[in-house]
């Protein structure tokens, strides 16, 4: 896959392996930290046998879209109050951290996510020193994404329990251990994603898909800005929102440089999410990390997507209370789920009812039971 960047417009080639069917791997993965709390990570039952990885098929990409844009919000300006709080300056955005108890009950049902990026695994495989071959703690914290202040109890573990410390790394670097920096940044960058391939319109040529985004005002630029998170909207605000001001000449007030940083980003994150796919199917002596194992639903979601011929794009549920965001066929839907389309229908009727009855005796207010707005559900 290729960024090419001729004057007008960027253009995304998309040639993708005629790969056989495959599915997203399904393992049973708890959360678990480490050193004091300073590394998270989920971890794969062990009791399981590899040999024997199952994989997920029985739900739609649609259906996985859907879970997953429910599960990550979208990036958003700081509040007034928030201002106040955090000291932060205006423009500053905010993008909510994930709750591993939802990624846990997300990866259970779905698929793994977080293995699929093969330069990122390489990266803890290589040798870094001439004695041992072992990663160093500050290494280590800066592959694992270790916040700064936890290195000394990672020095002290490195020092003093050798023996787990290189039984962790070895679990990283054998794919049953995952970083939860590596899940969350690739379950952020999926969204993204997936948000974007939403807002482009799909074009083929031989066949082959390959996505474009002119440079000019156009509905498809501001569907990139929203998508790909260039702009950010104030909390509460919809996709109606008009941010984009901008200085004559300037398209929307968001730079050139950015957009087209923003474009490259989106290239960068597909070809690391189809990397099982399309990656050279040697397998490495080294590491063993075999194709199955590292697959999962971003390999899945973003190949589906890409695949398919049919009109799709990221809607908000038209229910006023819900506006829940989903996936949908272009033309028809407008509600995200048939438990909110009926109870619009039954609102509508209601309404209906109550002008006909001109006699304006009060109606006895039937009991609706919807789907309540709280999209967070946690398990424990
Ligand atoms: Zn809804």
């Amino acid at each position: 896959m290729s960024g090419m960047n001729t004057r007008n417009p960027y253009r995304l080639g998309v040639s993708l392996a005629s790969a056989r069917s495959f599915y997203p791997t399904l393992r049973v993965w708890r959360y678990g930290t480490e050193f004091g709390g300073g590394f998270r990570f989920l971890e794969a039952d062990p009791t399981k046998p590899e040999d024997e990885l199952e994989t997920q098929s029985d739900y739609s990409f649609n259906e996985l879209a859907d879970h997953l844009l429910g599960l990550v919000e979208p990036i958003r300006l700081l509040t007034a109050q928030e201002l106040e709080r955090t000291g932060f300056s205006e423009g500053f955005g905010i993008k909510e951290d994930l709750e591993p108890s939802e990624v846990v009950e997300f990866v259970n049902r779905f698929g793994q996510i977080g293995l699929a990026d093969y330069l990122r695994l390489a990266k803890l495989q290589r040798k870094f020193t001439i004695d041992k071959g072992e990663l160093t703690p500050e290494q280590a914290l800066a592959l694992l994404e270790i916040p700064y202040r936890f290195l000394p109890i990672l020095k002290k573990s490195y020092k003093e329990e050798p023996k787990r410390w290189r039984s962790m790394i070895r679990k990283i670097q054998d794919g049953d251990l995952i970083p939860f920096a590596w899940i969350q940044k690739d379950l952020f960058d999926l969204a993204r994603c997936i948000q974007i391939l939403l807002a482009l319109d799909k074009n083929y040529l031989d066949n082959k898909t390959y996505l474009t985004l002119p440079r000019m005002r156009s509905k498809e630029l501001r569907r990139f800005l929203f998508a790909s998170e260039a702009v950010m909207l104030p909390k509460g605000e919809d996709e109606n929102y008009l941010p984009l001001g901008g200085k004559k000449g300037d398209p929307w007030g968001v730079s050139e440089r950015k957009i087209k940083s923003k474009w490259q980003e989106f290239a960068v994150n597909l070809n690391r999410f189809l990397t099982p796919i399309t990656y050279n199917a040697i397998r490495r002596e080294e590491g063993a990390l075999t194709y199955q194992k590292t697959l999962g639903v971003e390999t899945w979601l973003i190949y589906e997507i890409l695949n398919s011929r049919a009109s799709i794009i990221e809607k908000k549920c038209a229910r006023k209370s819900c506006q829940r965001r989903f996936v949908g066929y272009r033309s028809t839907a407008r509600y995200c789920s048939d438990t909110c389309s009926a109870v619009e229908r039954n609102r509508r009727k209601r309404e209906r009812d109550r002008s006909k009855d001109s006699s304006g005796r009060s109606q006895k207010k039937k009991q609706t039971k919807g789907r309540t707005n709280a999209k967070k559900k946690t398990v424990r």
